[in-house]
């Protein structure tokens, strides 16, 4: 795990420095206001960096989204662009994506959606109702609620190889939220903010349920209730020995974290859009593409026991299960990304 910073709030400050400075530039001032520029940049920069390994990490979901937003009718791909304008953390959304009228604008917000469930993990301005040391923030317009909502970013089909006892998936869950997000989303009696809200994290959910690991939590002897009642919480209690990341300089040592970053850690749009066409060229789009979120989930919990917990704990990550796992991730992004395109392209058609 790598170190959170919390750059948001002094970069907001960063800027609101910046509106205050433009009206009343003098030369000394621009000079301030350019040093300040790049400050802010710097910590862009530190904010991209230093995000938290949850589910597949950000290149995980944006490639996914990628995938779907090249696959929406154009029709469909204009009435999202549009929905998204109305997402309560918009201005959080342009992050990166430059000019307005830059080609790639409304792509990256289509990516930094699909990233935004797991960037208020940390955000001050929510809180983790399932902590109780955690108390309720103030409301926010445009926002249905301020919970972080961390239950939705998996379901927890508890198995176990040796007879422990196990515990029921959460009812709050990613199920509860894929379908939530189908009702809300272009139904006109949910406010149009709303909505967006639900598109983001549809399109982060619809993502995480494809890594086998967000279906499933092993019970086994020694991680099993009473003491854990979740189990190994989907592989986050499996220790393997230390795993250096492809393209990142850290290590994970458990195989959810194996497993999240198995596509590597580079997110910018040339290495993300590189990898979605290598993905896209190995897995064309298929001529049927289920709508079903329950068989989404099935399928990850059969690969989780068949295809994931196939090596013993405290193991070095041998190369053949690693190419394995890298062919299995590419084939979950990809289905992934179509059948988030399917989705919305039936819903907005
Ligand atoms: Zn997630």
């Amino acid at each position: 795990m790598h170190k959170i910073i919390q750059p948001r709030t002094i970069t907001r400050n960063v800027s609101l420095h910046f509106s205050i400075m433009d009206k009343r530039a003098n030369p000394r001032r621009r000079r301030l206001q350019a040093m300040l520029k790049q400050l802010s940049a710097i910590l862009l920069i530190l904010l991209f960096l230093a995000v938290p390994a949850h589910a597949w990490n950000n290149k995980g979901h944006m490639t996914v989204a990628y995938i779907a937003y090249m696959n929406l009718d154009p029709a469909v791909r204009k009435k999202v662009d549009r929905l998204l304008e109305s997402h309560p953390d918009f201005q959080r959304l342009t992050e990166f994506a430059g000019s307005p009228n830059g080609q790639n604008y409304r792509l990256i917000i289509f990516m930094n959606a699909a990233t935004w469930p797991d960037s208020i993990r940390k955000d001050p301005r929510f809180y983790d109702e399932t902590d109780s040391e955690s108390s309720p923030t103030p409301k926010i317009d445009g926002f249905p609620s301020m919970k972080r909502f961390t239950r939705w970013h998996y379901i927890d089909f508890p198995f176990t190889p040796d007879h422990s006892p196990l515990t029921d998936p959460s009812p709050v869950n990613a199920l509860k939220l894929l379908s939530a997000s189908r009702w809300a989303i272009n139904n006109p009696s949910v406010p149009v903010a709303a909505q967006a809200y639900f598109l983001s994290w549809l399109l982060h959910v619809a993502g995480d349920v494809h890594q086998p690991l967000h279906c499933t939590s092993r019970f086994t002897n020694e991680l099993s209730p009473p003491e854990n009642p979740d189990g190994d919480r989907g592989g986050n209690g499996f220790k393997i020995t230390d795993f250096p990341v492809p393209e990142g300089n850290f290590t994970v040592d458990n195989l959810h974290s194996f497993w999240d970053n198995v596509l590597g850690v580079k997110r910018d749009l040339p290495s993300i859009s590189a990898l979605a066409a290598q993905i896209m060229a190995h897995h064309p789009k298929p001529s049927v593409i289920s709508t079903d979120e329950r068989r989404w989930t099935n399928e990850s919990f059969r690969f989780a026991r068949t295809r994931v917990y196939t090596i013993n704990q405290h193991t070095t990550i041998p190369p053949a299960y690693f190419s394995k796992a890298e062919k299995l991730a590419q084939q979950r992004v990809a289905l992934a990304g179509y059948r988030i395109a399917e989705v919305l392209n039936k819903k907005l058609k």
